[in-house]
């Protein structure tokens, strides 16, 4: 429900009004409201884009809210079919390419290794064994979440990696770090399976719950979202350009206690005295607020501080053709896979047979995303970082780098870890933080005046 909805219905309750100012830190010239909403445009045409942000949503349980959301939004015309998996989706591991298909009658066939890596100890496919080890707490999460949550929280302290080579599942047993190295490279970012047990088994719930669920995308971008949202509310209280820099409690003038906010631009910098503040700063941007006279506990300092987020880089290409379409078989939507720095390319599912040529050439977490994101910043380094995705582009799809590269027409390099006002992709906890620090960052400080929302205060961090 939006604040304005409230208000009307304390209106009508005679009940008095919520008053409010967002503070934004963008300027109002640059991305002046989304936050991780947020869509690049290389030109104004139709589908010439693609989402440095979220970008997909599945109609899981998880995410009702958000398709509640739609509703209410009235975005049902623009939510566009996702498409999240093609049969003949191209894998490109260790040099060697198999489609989706090839590898699912490798697995029948008791080929658990199509890649020819000689891993020993694979009995099954890399999502069949995974699955094997976090099935169990998917399963109780699925029928009874409250139950599902206390046996996952037995669990909590251990990393994906250290529950599958120290403890397993029952009934599975252990696997070997090789193994364990292996299903993370098909699985997800370099790096990954060191962080929380627990958060691996929700985030493959937000993505992928049991049953078949329809997936969606919005057409014209995730921005769409937020800019729908703003028609919501009265704009002339977004103020943008206004960094919070530091938050005080006030005793003056106020009673009770409010809690000020310094916002520094315009300079000289002016401090509104309010009631209270809902703060959804990303922990990450909040480390530069100065809250040294908050009184806040040590807990709290040690959730804000600690709680990790998972780096996330993403690079769109302009091409000037949609190639990937025009190929044998053609690839329309859905995500392929590689161990090589490119990691993950996802076609798009927008503007498909049409004649703007935008994808996400690369979707890079943890360290693989830190090294692709560490060559953003200058048209040097940018080049080198691009050659190599062209070169993994042209090899997994069998096609000439140089021909590959003639097409392209611009490019955008978006390294979450590096944007000061989010520093970080996506909550993304680490071994036993949902089990100690996670709820002191939900809680109240500032005797009830200081509130916390956004991301990472819910459990099922990364979506919107
Ligand atoms: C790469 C990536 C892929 C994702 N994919 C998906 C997906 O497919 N599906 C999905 O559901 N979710 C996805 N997410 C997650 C989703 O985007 C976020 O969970 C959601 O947008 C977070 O919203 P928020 O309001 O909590 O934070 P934000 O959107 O980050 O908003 C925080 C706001 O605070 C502002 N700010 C920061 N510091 C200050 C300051 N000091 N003063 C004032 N303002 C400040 C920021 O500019 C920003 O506008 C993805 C996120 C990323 C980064």
């Amino acid at each position: 429900m939006t604040l304005e909805k409230i208000n009307s219905s304390l209106k009508n309750a005679n009940l008095p009004l919520i008053e409010y100012e967002i503070l934004e830190a963008e300027s109002a010239d640059g991305h002046p409201i989304g936050g991780r909403l947020w869509t690049h445009k290389f030109s104004n045409s139709k589908n010439d884009y693609y989402d440095r942000g979220a970008m997909r949503f599945p109609d899981t349980p998880p995410m009702q809210p958000v398709m509640r959301l739609f509703r209410e939004l009235k975005l049902e015309n623009v939510m566009i079919p996702y498409i999240p998996t093609i049969d003949d989706n191209i894998n490109f591991f260790n040099n060697n390419i198999k489609t989706n298909t090839q590898v699912a009658a490798a697995a029948d066939m008791g080929e658990f290794d199509p890649f020819r890596t000689w891993t020993r100890g694979l009995t099954g496919t890399a999502k069949d064994m995974y699955y094997a080890q976090i099935g169990p707490f998917r399963k109780a999460l699925v029928e009874n979440f409250e139950k599902g949550w206390r046996m996952l929280m037995k669990y909590d302290a251990y990393s994906t990696r250290g529950f599958m080579t120290i403890k397993g599942s029952d009934g599975v047993g252990t696997y070997s770090t090789k193994v364990v190295d292996y299903l993370e490279t098909f699985g997800a970012g370099s790096g990954m399976y060191d962080q929380a047990l627990s958060e691996a088994v929700l985030q493959s719930l937000d993505f992928d719950y049991p049953d078949d669920v329809n997936w969606w995308t919005i057409q014209g971008g995730s921005a769409v979202i937020a800019e729908a949202m703003a028609k919501n509310i009265d704009t002339t209280r977004i103020h943008n350009g206004k960094r919070v820099t530091g938050l005080w409690p006030a005793i003056k003038w106020t009673f009770p206690l409010g809690t000020g906010v310094i916002s520094l631009n315009p300079f000289p910098p002016t401090m509104p005295i309010v009631k209270g503040v809902v703060s959804s700063i990303p922990w990450g941007a909040f480390r530069m607020v100065d809250t040294s006279w908050c009184n806040l506990s040590w807990d709290f300092q040690t959730a804000a501080r600690c709680l990790n987020y998972d780096p996330s880089t993403k690079v769109g290409i302009k091409f000037k053709e949609r190639w990937w379409e025009t190929l044998d078989p053609p690839q329309k939507g859905d995500v392929s896979n590689t161990d090589r720095p490119t990691r993950v390319v996802v076609y798009p599912s927008y503007g498909i047979d049409g004649t703007d040529a935008t994808i996400l050439v690369s979707y890079t977490w943890a360290q693989d995303a830190l090294r692709v994101g560490s060559f953003a910043g200058n048209e040097e380094k940018e080049k080198i970082m691009l050659k190599v995705i062209l070169k993994d582009l042209a090899d997994m799809r069998g096609m000439d780098e140089d021909d590959l590269s003639e097409l392209l027409v611009s490019y955008d390099i978006w390294p979450w870890y590096s944007y000061e006002n989010a520093v970080g992709a996506f909550a993304y906890f680490g071994p036993g933080q949902f089990s100690t620090i996670f709820t002191n960052s939900t809680k109240p400080a500032v005797m009830g005046r200081l509130h916390f929302a956004g991301e990472a205060t819910s459990v099922w961090n990364g979506c919107v």
